[in-house]
């Protein structure tokens, strides 16, 4: 029997196992086991269905919902409970079993219920919508059918509907649960911050992202459905940073008739924040900016980027050239593992690895002394204790440095993407006061872009190059607007 809250509560219930048959359990009671599964369901946030199945008295096996986490339309609860069933009996026939379900079965388990020459079935609530067992269908009526399973409905029904209900419910108010390893920073910290008032939008169920919110901001004209399609600027913050970052820009682009869309990468802004350090790799960050584009189909793009934003970014693009129109490149680099990483990021890396604690609004400060203490505080907005600092901590060490590190392959890639393969237009600004991705750094990205026109030179920008971000946007809607 696999293990599971159904042959636990089998083994509080009745202490004598080995002789269940002498005990008399009734349907309720082996409808209780399966509303324990239902419930095991929910919380793993499945659709919450349960069953087990019974042979002389005893339970054998049990199932619950779950085609979510195994990727698989058949993993209902009664062809888990059946499955399990057959292999605890070494016989694909259940003959004299029977099988209790919290909610009808549909089409699909009641034929496979027929294969297994089950004796009877249980169910609880009814189902108008797929039910086969007499709601829409009633397949264990046909008498054509050679094997006859009794059927049964309606034990503890009202439980069983209850469960739907109030996990459909919170759904429909909270549909965003947060995992357990995920933390959220809470909505008041991120209220009435300078130059920010964009509205919050979320996003948690592409396959990436697996229930992780990731939050992002997508403001003006949507490409799709106008005769002349506008820009869409797909802007992608680093770290320490998030989409904060280019709130000088937006209404630039946006007074250029354009679209933005700028998420927070998980870890940063209004995203949730993984509990483990070791949560962040540059495969799955990626991974989930390639589904994030996929998703919103996004079109006309001028790529906008800087820091992990480019480390990130700039791999973008070759896997789906035709949604590419332009690329906006501010101080980032693209890592391939095969030239030693600058001096000044080996620095950033060790003052990161030594003061994992460092204040953001510091940093912020140090290299923007035009902003206010409100726009610097809005940087450790994010981030209101060391729990939430995870991303901070993981990604310094994330750069690719050798030949085999995690994104180096994917990087190399990219790089003979921009410098062979690319065909639309480019715009290089460059931070000339940053120590750590600075004019060195950028110009030997600049050799390898096709078609790159020389750089603007910002010679009172740092490594936030946004942060003089309206001249910078002023430029590309000149450059990239056709
Ligand atoms: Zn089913």
């Amino acid at each position: 029997m696999p293990e599971g809250p159904g042959a636990a509560a089998v083994q509080g219930r009745c202490p004598t196992l080995e002789r269940m048959s002498e005990c008399t359990l009734t349907d309720e009671d082996f409808m209780r086991l399966a509303l324990a599964e239902a419930r095991a369901a929910g919380r793993a946030g499945e659709v919450p269905v349960g069953a087990v199945v019974v042979k002389d008295g005893r339970v054998i096996a049990t199932g619950r919902n779950a085609p979510i986490d195994g990727f698989d339309p058949t993993a209902h609860a009664e062809i888990k409970a059946l499955r399990a069933a057959a292999q605890a009996l070494g016989n694909y026939r259940l003959d004299g079993c029977t099988l209790y379900v919290t909610l009808e079965p549909c089409a699909m388990c009641s034929g496979a219920m027929l294969h297994a020459r089950l004796a009877r079935v249980v169910f609880g609530a009814s189902d108008p919508k797929t039910g086969a067992a007499g709601s829409v269908l009633d397949l264990f009526g046909l008498a054509q059918l050679n094997h006859q399973t009794v059927v049964q409905g309606g034990v503890l029904a009202s439980a069983a509907a209850d469960l739907l209900r109030g996990f459909f419910k919170e759904r429909r108010v909270n549909p965003h649960p947060l995992r357990e390893d995920a933390l959220r920073t809470p909505d008041e910290r991120f209220a009435d911050l300078p130059g920010y008032a964009w509205q919050p939008r979320y996003l948690s169920d592409l396959p990436a992202l697996d229930g992780w919110r990731m939050h992002y901001l997508d403001e003006g004209a949507s490409a799709e459905g106008t005769a002349q399609p506008g820009l869409t600027w797909l802007c992608l913050h680093g770290n320490p940073a998030w989409s904060y970052l280019y709130r000088k820009m937006i209404p630039v682009l946006l007074a250029g008739g354009g679209r933005v869309v700028a998420p927070d990468l998980i870890g940063f802004g209004r995203s949730d924040k993984p509990k483990k350090d070791a949560a962040h790799t540059f495969a799955w960050h990626r991974q989930v900016l390639l589904e994030f584009i996929e998703r919103l189909d996004l079109n006309n793009v001028v790529l906008v980027v800087q820091d992990w934003g480019g480390l990130l970014g700039l791999t973008l693009p070759m896997e789906a050239p035709g949604r590419y129109r332009g690329l906006l490149v501010m101080n980032t680099t693209v890592a391939t593992g095969e030239t030693p990483l600058s001096p000044g990021f080996l620095a950033w890396r060790t003052m990161c690895a030594q003061n994992p604690e460092f204040d953001v609004a510091r940093l912020f400060a140090r290299g923007n002394p035009q902003l206010s203490a409100a726009e610097c505080a809005a940087y450790n907005a994010p981030f209101p204790d060391r729990g939430h600092r995870a991303a901070l901590r993981a990604f310094p060490a994330l750069v690719p440095e050798h030949r085999g590190d995690d994104g180096a392959d994917v990087s190399r890639r990219a790089r003979a993407f921009w410098s062979s393969d690319w065909r639309g237009q480019s715009l290089m600004a460059i931070g000339q006061l940053d120590p750590v991705l600075g004019e060195p750094v950028m110009r030997e990205l600049h050799a390898s872009i096709r078609g790159c026109p020389e750089p603007m030179l910002l010679p009172q920008a740092g490594h936030f190059v946004q942060e003089h971000g309206e001249a910078v946007a002023e430029a590309a809607v000149r450059h990239f607007t056709p």
